[in-house]
């Protein structure tokens, strides 16, 4: 079956993990966003507030779909702006508690107002909603808080073959927003 999947989340969640190892157990094309934007110049250049390169949406999802278009098979478009283009069939966003995040973002060396940054979007979960607003009833929402990879892996798989559906909503980080 012909199916462009995407797989979006807030930084650390797991999504580049999970879609290497889906993509190796199903035969898929992986397309890593943070490597295919660089590889083909789809940067608008460095925001010198936060010190990173920003993703040119608009570009990418030119370049996704061209990339794309001859393609036959499952292919799985992997990274946080992902839920920002179109022409998927599936757009599952990956949830995690907060509270495991902050010890994935420190380790990845981010400063403290990045990682606040990053734990404020997952509680209150941007990605979900953007994703929603665009994509409407096309997104499902996973907490992999208590699951392992492979777990993850099998939850996916069963997504995309269309066995099981985790619809946008049902996932609240709430409480952390609170505490902290
Ligand atoms: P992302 O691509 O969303 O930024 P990564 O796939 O790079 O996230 O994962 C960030 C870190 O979290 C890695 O060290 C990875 O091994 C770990 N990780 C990812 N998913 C899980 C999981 N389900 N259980 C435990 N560790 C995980």
């Amino acid at each position: 079956m012909n199916q462009t999947i995407f797989i979006s989340g807030t930084p650390t969640v797991g999504k580049t993990t999970i879609s290497e190892v889906l993509a190796s157990k199903i035969g898929a094309k992986l397309i890593k966003i943070n490597d295919f934007v660089f590889e083909n110049g789809l940067t608008l250049g460095k925001d010198s507030d936060k010190g990173y390169e920003v993703i040119d949406i608009e570009k990418l999802d030119a370049a996704l779909q061209e990339e794309l278009e001859d393609f036959d098979g499952t292919a799985i478009v992997e990274g946080h702006v992902s839920h920002l283009c179109s022409n998927a069939d599936k757009i599952i966003v990956l949830r995690a508690n907060p509270e495991i995040l902050r010890e994935r973002l420190e380790a990845r060396g981010y400063g403290e107002s990045k990682i606040r940054e990053n734990l404020e979007a997952e509680a209150l979960g941007v990605c979900g909603c953007e994703a929603y607003d665009m994509h409407s009833n096309k997104v499902e929402e996973v907490d992999v808080s208590s699951m392992t990879v492979e777990d993850a892996v099998e939850v996916l798989e069963d997504i995309i073959e269309g066995n099981v559906h985790y619809p946008f909503g049902n996932i609240d980080f709430m409480e952390w927003i609170i505490s902290n």
